[in-house]
């Protein structure tokens, strides 16, 4: 990955690291993964009695993988996942959850995703 320095966008320094990171995991990080089941799995123990469910889902965008385990009455007992090559970000090169805003404004002004400008009239004055 080629170095790129950090850039000013409305006066927020986008840093480097987030100006470098993959577009369609600045999508995830921004707005959420796009999660679609891959496999649920009915566990039952040897006298065939419900232990639980393991689901397997995916992210459409990312490739993102996550495993859950759902307890009999529908409670999580746990999560994990399983992240593609980059996708987490070293905390010596940067911390995401400290630059939100330039993680926001990268996700709007670095993604290929067309955009429309529109100019707002003038603000109406309404004469006491
Ligand atoms: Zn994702």
């Amino acid at each position: 990955m080629a170095k790129r320095r950090s850039t000013t966008v409305n006066t927020v320094t986008i840093p480097g690291y987030i100006r470098n990171y993959d577009k369609s995991f600045l999508m995830c990080r921004d707005i959420g993964h796009n999660w679609s089941y891959t496999v649920v799995q009915i566990i039952r123990n040897r006298s065939r009695h419900l232990r639980g469910y393991r689901q397997e889902m995916q992210c459409s965008t990312c490739s993102t993988i996550k495993y859950r385990w759902i307890n009999p009455d529908g409670t999580v007992g746990s999560a994990s996942y399983r992240y593609p090559d980059l996708y987490l970000i070293p905390s010596e090169i940067g911390r995401l959850s400290e630059d939100r805003a330039a993680l926001r404004l990268a996700a709007i002004h670095e993604s290929n995703l067309p955009t429309v400008e529109w100019v707002e009239e003038e603000p109406l004055v309404v004469e006491a």
